[in-house]
């Protein structure tokens, strides 16, 4: 079925990169003709670095409080004044060692939205729950923390990436079928939330996406573009899996 999302790959370098890369990707990625939304999340020092790039940026984290007392956090508006238009949140490696919980990642979630960044709400589970075949429990808990939390017009603000947490980095990626499977389930999932709601919304898969992998994974009818960890940071890579979407 034919639908009117525009595909987004979006680059996660995690705690990578410096200031060539910055450079490199700022005046690379613009020679591409890309027909794909492209955001590039950086470690948030290196976003006030970026200059005279044509894509989007974001942050891998923010919190989910205003300015005020709170050591070594940053704000949406700081992000914002620095360049960001997107934020990665609930990322499974901060869930895990940060322990940040689904409320607290829909409450960063509804901060962004309320205050203009768009969120990239990840999602994805265990190993364990996959071999236990309970994964639509897993990932109905963190998609219904957020429709408990978020009104439905700043849940269509938002984008979803389905990252299987075994699949994260390990060169194991999921099939195509996998993560068409799992993507269908969270549409279907926010559509019955509300009407349409999850026809309209991107999500994006992540966990091992590489440049030859890309085309078969982002041409399942409900994976709109991937978020990519380790392929991200090499240029030639990025830029075929953004040619892929
Ligand atoms: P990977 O990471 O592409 O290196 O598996 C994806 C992610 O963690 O966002």
């Amino acid at each position: 079925m034919e639908n009117n999302r525009i595909p987004m790959v979006a680059g996660n370098w995690k705690m990578n990169g410096d200031r060539y890369l910055v450079e490199q990707f700022s005046k690379g990625l613009k020679t591409q003709q890309l027909t794909c939304s492209v955001v590039i999340c950086p470690p948030s020092v290196y976003l006030p670095l970026f200059s005279g790039h044509d894509f989007s940026l974001g942050a891998q984290n923010v919190s989910h409080l205003e300015n005020g007392a709170h050591t070594g956090e940053l704000s949406v508006a700081m992000l914002k004044e620095v360049g960001s238009s997107h934020v990665i949140v609930g990322h499974s490696e901060r869930r895990e060692s940060q322990q940040e919980s689904s409320e607290l990642v829909a409450k960063k979630a509804q901060q962004a939205v309320e205050h203009g960044l768009v969120p990239i709400i990840c999602v994805g589970e265990p190993l364990d729950v996959r071999e236990q075949q309970t994964v639509e429990t897993y990932i109905a808990e963190q998609i219904n923390a957020l429709t408990d939390l978020l009104s439905v017009e700043a849940l269509a603000q938002c984008v979803i990436a389905y990252e299987p947490i075994w699949a994260i980095g390990t060169g194991k990626t999921a099939t195509p079928q996998q993560a068409q499977e799992v993507h269908a389930f969270i549409r279907r999932t926010l559509n019955e939330h509300a009407a349409g709601l999850g026809d309209g919304m991107r999500l994006l898969y992540g966990g091992s996406v590489k440049a030859d992998n890309a085309k078969e994974l982002f041409s399942q009818p409900d994976v709109d573009g991937g978020l990519i960890g380790g392929a991200s940071l090499k240029l030639e890579d990025f830029i075929a899996i953004c040619q892929a979407a």
